[in-house]
């Protein structure tokens, strides 16, 4: 092995000769510093008949005229111009920060993570809520998601879900196997299967890297009947910074894997919007958090977060921040200190939330027919009246569309939509 390096060693010193003894000195271009995830074009630099002849280093690759920061270090790239002149050019290669954004949209969640040049999107908010998702990611320009994971397929987690995948490209999703009951949930997964996006299934102990120093680490998904027991709960790591996520998760299930998984992390994604069938105290307490975050619609008809859950975090000397308080919340770390900075992004007090608050249920004032409201023959805006819950437009009168609440399940239904089989998935999408 020894005799092999010595060789590689030789033969790139005098591979260099001809560079050293070359006008190298005046040709030493400026030094680029490049975070984790960043990319260069170098052709930028000079002109497209630039080659680049000789990478000493190993933090970054070389694609396309492109470098590719991929490991903390120092790399020198050595060019040929259209004159035979060599240029050397060093990189230096610095960590990445990791980000943890607590989007504002109303009741439910959407966090966006950011590390190593990857866009993490966790879960996506309501359907309703999806122009402030999407002013959110404009104003921190976030312009691209590779990846998006939704935590369990209730609506206050996944009804943007199609949409986001549309506007954003993204074609790599990591979802429970546990299946939602709503007409958002249907038309993601017939947008999974049209669009042959890569699906992959969280599994307990699945483990996956995100770029160096990074990696997430799946410690539940249930395959049960359960949304909210379903959720996937991870815990991800950068460096020393830790950040667990627990989507929707009842405290039976936290109980479990709090038996036989770490669960300490610097941030807490408090579980299901602090309600007090989630966050036991010996949970928080184990987790220990300095940081948590709650995701929670202002004034919201399910009084989250639940008082005692507030108690106990403030016990446990945890700092709370809430989007119906704080707005956007952005945690940073840089693999060892975490900082918190809040922003109000989006105005909650405009018309626009009033509308979008009076309730998914639309009924059409002239032929008292109620829809849900992603339903294909919606009633023109004049002619609409709208409802919370189904039940309360059936007590004014009102009768299901057959097209979107007839197929639709509601909590009281018997419908099974079933599991779907991911075997099957992957060997014959259907069209
Ligand atoms: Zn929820
Ligand atoms: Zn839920």
């Amino acid at each position: 092995m020894r005799k092999l390096i010595t060789v590689v060693l030789m033969t790139v010193t005098l591979f260099l000769i001809p560079f050293i003894k070359s006008e190298a000195k005046q040709n030493y271009a400026e030094d680029v510093i490049l975070k984790v995830g960043d990319y260069y074009d170098v052709s930028e630099d000079y002109n497209d008949d630039m080659k680049v002849v000789l990478i000493l280093g190993t933090s970054l690759v070389c694609k396309e005229g492109y470098v590719y920061a991929i490991i903390p270090g120092t790399t020198i790239v050595v060019y040929v111009d259209e004159d035979g002149e060599y240029i050397f050019k060093r990189f230096k290669v610095e960590k990445s920060n990791i980000e943890t954004i607590m989007l504002d949209i109303g009741q439910g969640d959407a966090f966006l993570v950011k590390v190593n040049g990857w866009n993490i999107l966790i879960d996506t908010g309501e359907k309703k809520y999806y122009e402030f998702l999407k002013q959110q990611l404009v104003e921190l320009e976030i312009d691209y998601i590779d990846t998006l994971i939704v935590s369990h397929m209730d609506t206050d987690h996944m009804g943007s879900a199609t949409l986001v995948m549309q506007d954003y490209g993204i074609n790599e999703v990591i979802i429970p196997y546990t299946a939602g009951n709503s007409v958002e949930y249907n038309k993601f997964m017939n947008y999974l299967d049209r669009e042959l996006v890569n699906i992959i299934y969280a599994e307990k102990d699945d483990h996956y890297s995100l770029g160096y120093g990074c990696g997430l680490d799946i410690l539940s998904a249930d395959a049960g009947e359960d949304t909210n027991a379903s959720s996937i709960v991870m815990r991800m790591s950068y460096y020393e910074n830790t950040f667990l996520f627990t989507g929707d998760a009842p405290a039976s299930v936290l109980n479990q894997i709090m038996n036989d998984r770490d669960i300490k992390a610097d941030v807490l994604k408090v579980p299901h919007h602090g309600s007090d069938t989630s966050s036991p105290l010996m949970f928080l307490k184990n987790c220990g958090a300095e940081i948590s975050l709650i995701s929670v619609g202002r004034d919201n008809a399910y009084g989250h977060p639940d008082d005692n859950v507030i108690r106990r975090l403030e016990t446990l000397g945890s700092k709370i921040y809430r989007t119906d308080i704080d707005g956007t919340v952005i945690v940073s770390g840089d693999g060892k200190e975490l900082c918190v900075d809040s922003y109000h992004i989006i105005d909650w007090d405009a018309e626009n939330r009033l509308k979008v608050d009076e309730g998914p249920i639309i009924g059409n004032l002239n032929s008292h027919v109620y829809h849900n409201d992603s339903c294909m023959s919606l009633p023109a805006e004049k002619n609409r009246i709208y409802f919370m819950y189904a039940k309360d437009a059936e007590t004014s009168g009102y009768r299901p569309c057959n097209m979107c609440i007839e197929h639709s399940v509601d909590e009281n239904s018997e419908k099974d939509y079933g599991f779907f089989d991911p075997l099957l998935r992957f060997i014959m999408p259907t069209a």
